[in-house]
């Protein structure tokens, strides 16, 4: 006996089809190469004014909280007492930005060939996401942007890989998870997702270089395939390929220089 379907808000949009769920930094364009270093900086100096900290405090914050949470902003709002939105707003204001993006080439044109929708869905504020797109001119290619706004629930912050958020953003943008595919540089979020029956790229082109401790070279993280990860990519361009032979198929490819990426 057939089951009768609520009738969908958008009826261009043919029952699994992809949609893309595009991470922004370091998926969409190179963050780690000036926008990540500057980030990092006001971050870090604006917890030094704001609860009166060392410099090294003050980094240790950041970076744990990044871990723990999926963004800095979640531990600070949770443990002290920030204004989020002067937060988010200071921290990724840059009059400059135009010079600082970096992305692969012909970038519009691989992100316009991929068939389905797309979204972005990033842990960086909306004022920022929506920068970063005007300046790679692709704005106009992404149905929606889910910014860290928007991942609010009536008691608190979220961020990815909050596994709520992410039911409850998909559910308001239409999307069934079963035709949702995550392109995300940062492992813990993919690994999380996976779970929840969504399909997962692993993008490893934009990942920093890997750091030396003790003159011991760092284990790449840009290496190896997690079984959370269905395939792992070098670039974008790669998507295409992926979508027109088997997913299953598709060749794995060399490995990036590695290094962990905050978001
Ligand atoms: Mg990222």
């Amino acid at each position: 006996m057939p089951i009768s379907r609520p009738k969908r808000r958008r009826p261009h949009v043919n029952a699994g089809s992809p949609v893309w769920l595009f991470d922004l930094d370091n998926t969409l364009h190179h963050a780690s190469y000036k926008i990540f270093p500057a980030i990092n900086q006001a971050m870090t100096q604006y917890i030094i004014d704001a609860l009166q900290v060392e410099r090294d405090v003050a980094n240790r914050l950041r970076t744990g909280y990044t871990q723990r949470y999926g963004a800095a902003l979640l531990g600070l709002t949770r443990h002290h007492l920030i204004d989020p939105h002067d937060f988010l707003k200071e921290v990724h204001t840059f009059p400059d930005l135009g010079s600082m993006v970096r992305a692969e080439r012909g970038l519009a044109r691989l992100i316009a060939a991929l068939p389905g929708r797309k979204l972005v869905l990033t842990n960086g504020p909306e004022a920022y996401a929506h920068a970063v797109l005007r300046e790679l001119s692709i704005e106009r290619l992404f149905e929606r942007v889910i910014a860290i706004e928007h991942m609010r629930d009536r008691r608190a912050w979220r961020a990815k890989p909050d596994a709520s958020m992410l039911r409850r953003a998909m559910r308001d943008a239409h999307v069934p998870l079963a035709d949702a595919i995550l392109v995300e540089d940062t492992r813990g979020h993919l690994k999380r997702y996976k779970r929840l029956g969504i399909r997962t790229v692993w993008i490893v082109g934009h990942l920093p270089a890997a750091s030396k401790a003790n003159g011991t070279p760092a284990r790449q993280p840009g290496t190896g395939r997690p079984h959370y990860v269905d395939r792992r990519i070098r670039s974008l361009k790669s998507l295409r390929l992926g979508t027109r032979a088997s997913r299953r198929a598709a060749p794995r490819e060399a490995p990036a220089p590695s290094g962990g990426s905050e978001r």
